[in-house]
């Protein structure tokens, strides 16, 4: 429990973690367990967004 806990924020520290609703599409960041419009189980997802910070950064 303690193991998977760390590595959720690491990975929500290090890049962009959302959630997306299966049943109706809403998107959530940070991520949630269930989604706020329709209470449906929410998908976890990584989004492109830390690519774009990188060459935002590099550039
Ligand atoms: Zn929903």
């Amino acid at each position: 429990m303690e193991i998977s806990q760390h590595w959720r924020l690491r990975k929500e520290r290090y890049s962009m973690v959302g959630s997306v609703c299966p049943a109706c599409g809403h998107k959530s960041f940070p991520p949630r367990e269930v989604c706020p419009q329709c209470n449906s189980e929410v998908k976890i997802v990584e989004t492109q967004a830390e690519t774009k910070i990188q060459v935002k950064v590099a550039a």
